[in-house]
């Protein structure tokens, strides 16, 4: 008999990462679809037709639970997916119950963020401290809350909306409507929009040619700040300034253990290592005694999303062993 699986599903808003996982986090099989997200119902169909196609060319043992990490509102108790901005969901859909249904095994539901805090607990940093902020910069910012060993979900899921916390009143305009929030300083989209915003000021930043050549990302502004360059310097400066006060805020809010972060925009180190000196001496003296530091995932970048939705899948399969 083949080791027991779960299946993950990270649904994201252009790909589906589809991967067979076990309890100890190993990943036996997984493949990409894209996703077709013309409508409400092509693009559940295109989610339903990835999974079927992963499960009937899967060979290994059948799998005893299905778990989907989803952008957008979630309830996972209900299993019941409620709308997403950058997918065109906008009923309700009891996606849970759909998938039992269809494969008679337990499935379950959340936000892509929480699951990826919940493979931390389970597979990550949660094997050592139960106090700590999981922080993921991509094109947003977002973050999970582990408390007491508990994610924090707020009264509607909605906990760790950390990307529209308010850190300059008259900022760039956000995704969501407001001005002021971190997300379109300091995450790689809204560093880009920047850019693109503030070129036609800067005549000879070297951005020009990375903004000609579709090869502007949040790597070659920083590249490019370290050179010198006064356009890039501004963006990634203010990146850092707001970055910094968030995370000064949550640590003297929340007192966590350790920062782990993960997301594109991080990736290269340069924008966490501008802010840790804020971080690890601006708060008040206790709570920045207790930060052990920040320190990168261990989980890999690539995979952490779909290592959340296989873990909630272990957490709703009753020989998995909830861990919430
Ligand atoms: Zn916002």
């Amino acid at each position: 008999m083949s080791e027991p699986v779960v299946i993950g599903m990270d649904v994201g808003a252009t790909k589906i990462l589809v991967g067979a996982v076990t309890q100890a986090g190993d990943i036996l099989a997984s493949r990409l679809f894209k996703i077709n997200s013309e409508t409400q119902a092509i693009t559940l169909r295109s989610i339903e037709a990835s999974l079927e196609n992963f499960i009937r060319d899967w060979n290994g043992s059948p799998p005893l639970a299905i778990g989907v990490g989803l952008v957008g509102q979630i309830d996972p108790k209900a299993g019941i997916w409620f709308e997403a901005i950058n997918l065109p969901i906008r009923s309700p859909v009891l996606l849970a119950e759909q998938l039992s249904d269809h494969y008679k095994v337990h499935a379950a539901l959340d936000n892509d963020v929480h699951a990826a805090t919940l493979a931390e607990m389970r597979w990550g940093i949660g094997k050592e401290s139960m106090d700590f902020i999981y922080l993921n910069i991509g094109t947003g910012i977002a973050a999970g809350l582990v408390f007491n060993g508990q994610l924090l979900r707020g009264t509607q899921n909605y906990a760790g909306e950390l990307g529209h916390t308010v850190v300059q009143p008259d900022g760039p305009l956000c995704p969501c409507g407001r001005r002021g929030c971190v997300e379109p300083i300091a995450s790689g989209g809204g560093m880009l929009a920047r850019v693109q915003e503030l070129l036609v000021d800067y005549p000879d930043s070297m951005l020009h040619a990375h903004a000609q050549s579709d090869s502007l990302t949040a790597h070659s502004i920083f590249t490019a700040a370290d050179t010198g360059d006064p356009l890039a310097i501004k963006i990634s400066s203010d990146a850092v300034q707001a970055l910094s006060i968030v995370l000064i805020n949550l640590v003297n809010l929340l007192n966590p253990e350790w920062i782990v972060y993960g997301g594109g925009t991080l990736s290269d180190g340069w924008l966490i290592e501008h802010v840790r000196v804020d971080v690890e001496s601006r708060p008040l003296l206790m709570t920045r005694k207790s930060l052990k530091g920040l320190l990168p995932s261990r989980l890999n970048p690539d995979q952490v999303g779909l290592l959340g939705a296989a873990c909630l899948a272990w957490n709703v399969n009753p020989s998995g062993g909830a861990i919430e």
